[in-house]
């Protein structure tokens, strides 16, 4: 397939402030082709993601031809490459992201397939979802089965007993098998994360999300054995397999959380996964029960345990994706229709 067209569009999201860096910056790539198949993805990036994707990475697509993964991946080095003065991390590599999966897409729906069997397979039936937000209950009566609530250190001491509470509540709620995780969002700082990790003992959290900033590799790598058992997760803030041989050289992080709508799509994603493997260290993708990290998640043999955000579990949101999968009795299943198996919703764009 030659591809003959190439464009990014911000949706016109009705649920959230209309500013270019909400509803996660998500942006949707379409690239058409030569034989009629039509390929869409989803990146980040907001209207800045926008313009790099139709201001440049369209001129260096079109022509090209793409029928495989290798095809996909040459395709990922060419533009990372030439993107790469700007580029290598953050907008760059979010509006890359929107590329790469809409290439996957096409695959997919030219070869009548799922893409995860464009990925060889899948290798589990369904997937362990957990639910990231501030109302447990509400998750667990949706059905979730495990959950991670968010928590901001604003240097008031009750700060501290108010992670107590909601973790005692989460599993009281979930119960003693369940795998119950706290997302700070870099709010926390060393000193911060080892009293915590005293005081949140007794409820065995499973990970600390995102404890400092991404930048500070060395200090997340001195918490681990301060959080053991529970381990210092994060990724959402890092991109493509270059970010992430950092981290593993720090031995920084012990779940690694690349968003594959981020990250730089599922060439990257996989990339990644095959770092992970390398280090001995779980993968658990940001937004992982979306079908863009969904799909790499069922064919992998090393990603597991997808996370839906609260946003999605709202019934006041915007569809942009239509018939996207569910989450069931704490499982989810990607679709089994050509591509991701979603249907965009156009009248949002
Ligand atoms: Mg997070």
């Amino acid at each position: 397939m030659k591809i003959t067209g190439v464009k990014a569009v911000y949706p016109r999201y009705q649920h959230v402030v209309p500013s270019w860096r909400t509803h996660f910056w998500q942006i949707v790539v379409q690239v058409e082709t030569d034989v009629g198949a039509i390929g869409l993805g989803y990146g980040g990036g907001g209207v800045a993601g926008v313009e790099i994707v139709n201001r440049h990475y369209r001129e260096l697509l079109i022509g090209k031809e793409v029928d495989s993964v290798d095809d996909v991946a040459g395709l990922w080095n060419y533009l990372y490459a030439e993107s790469l003065p700007y580029g290598r991390k953050g907008l760059a590599i979010m509006a890359l992201s929107g590329v790469d999966l809409a290439l996957y897409d096409l695959l997919g729906k030219a070869a009548d397939k799922p893409v995860y069997e464009v990925l060889g397979g899948a290798r589990k039936s369904h997937i362990m979802a957990y639910a990231t937000g501030p109302n447990s209950q509400a998750y667990r009566d949706y059905g979730f089965l495990h959950h991670k609530f968010p928590h901001r250190f604003t240097g008031d001491p009750a700060d501290y007993e108010s992670a107590v509470t909601a973790a005692a509540n989460a599993r009281q709620i979930y119960g003693s098998d369940a795998r119950i995780m706290v997302d700070c969002y870099m709010s926390w700082d060393v000193e911060v994360t080892k009293r915590m990790a005293e005081i949140l003992a007794e409820f065995n959290p499973y990970w600390y999300e995102d404890v400092l900033t991404p930048d500070d590799l060395p200090g997340q790598a001195d918490l681990r054995t301060v959080a053991a058992p529970a381990l210092i997760a994060g990724g959402e803030h890092e991109f493509t397999h270059h970010g992430f041989a950092g981290i593993a050289r720090a031995g920084a992080l012990g779940l690694w959380q690349p968003d594959i709508t981020w990250c730089g799509g599922i060439t990257a994603g996989r990339r990644i996964i095959d770092l992970a493997r390398g280090a001995g260290v779980p993968v658990s993708p940001h937004r992982g029960a979306e079908v863009w990290g969904l799909h790499l998640i069922v064919a992998s043999d090393w990603a597991d345990f997808a996370e839906m955000h609260s946003d999605h579990i709202n019934a006041q949101r915007d569809e942009l994706w239509l018939d996207e999968p569910q989450v069931v009795d704490g499982y989810i299943t990607p679709p089994d229709r050509p591509g991701f198996g979603v249907t965009l919703n156009e009248a949002m764009l």
